[in-house]
């Protein structure tokens, strides 16, 4: 098992093998991408696939990730804003109140592993619909209590800019609604201000691009040959930039997985 695990045969979970049955294509879990993966430097490579170990998405101490990593705590800290400049990782920090809603720091942050690649822009219908997708996602900003209809349509439409631009509209609406702030000032204002801090462009979660068992088209990837299912436009490789077959020769050694 430890064997199988240390050459990401196996994912974190101990349970997923990646080849999973007749005819369906290799889902890879998230330490094989991890290793498949460009990452910035060759610790930033370990940091990944050992937080990686810790599933697509989850909650991890720095102390447990440089422990998994074997590699020290200011290494980890020292690595972070590279994986996260490389749009390889995003970090969400998770606060601690109170019962009087008082801040008592914070928990470990929550951290998903990203795919590198943007998500499309809308076409066709999607586009045409989403000033009324907005206008529902205004609705449910429980702050965004405006009587001024010029302000809700302005807030409409730069939310349609952002559902256009390929933004889910989970993803806004948790990014709008975060604060349960109910007295905003000016809540127009402050809606600008939010969404001015948006990246432009939504950066796909990477276990979206390697297992989308349910998106709508599919291609062979041009370096293994290996059909995969994808929302991707253009040519994109079956691990979204890179090829995971072509990467997966180049494993990084074992000593990464020693608490496996
Ligand atoms: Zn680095
Ligand atoms: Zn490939």
């Amino acid at each position: 098992m430890a064997h199988l695990f240390a050459h990401a045969r196996i994912d974190a979970d101990r349970r997923t093998p990646l080849a999973n049955g007749i005819g369906q294509p290799l889902l890879p879990g998230a330490q094989a991408w991890a290793a498949a993966v460009i990452a910035p430097d060759p610790t930033c490579a370990r940091c990944l696939i050992a937080l990686a170990a810790f599933g697509w998405a989850g909650q991890v101490d720095e102390m447990a990730l440089a422990e998994m990593a074997g590699v020290s705590v200011r290494s980890v800290q020292r690595h972070r804003p590279h994986l996260v400049r490389a749009e390889l990782v995003a970090f969400t920090p998770v606060p601690v109140k109170s019962d009087n809603g008082r801040n008592l720091g914070s928990k470990p942050h929550r951290y998903t592993l990203l795919s590198q690649f943007p998500a499309p822009r809308l076409t066709g219908a999607a586009w045409d619909q989403a000033p009324a997708q907005a206008a529902s996602i205004i609705d449910r900003v429980r702050w965004f209590t405006t009587t001024s209809r010029d302000e809700r349509s302005l807030a409409i439409r730069s939310v349609t800019w952002f559902l256009r631009n390929g933004w889910p509209e989970r993803a806004l609406l948790i990014a709008l609604d975060h604060t349960e702030d109910r007295q905003a000032y000016a809540p127009g204002g402050y809606l600008a201000k939010i969404l001015r801090k948006l990246p432009v462009e939504y950066i796909l979660p990477a276990e979206e691009v390697v297992t989308q068992r349910t998106a709508p088209h599919v291609v062979d990837c041009p370096i293994c040959k290996t059909p995969f299912r994808t929302t991707l436009t253009g040519h994109p490789l079956c691990g979204g930039g890179f090829c995971l077959e072509a990467g997966a020769d180049s494993l990084p050694a074992a000593p990464i997985f020693k608490i496996a």
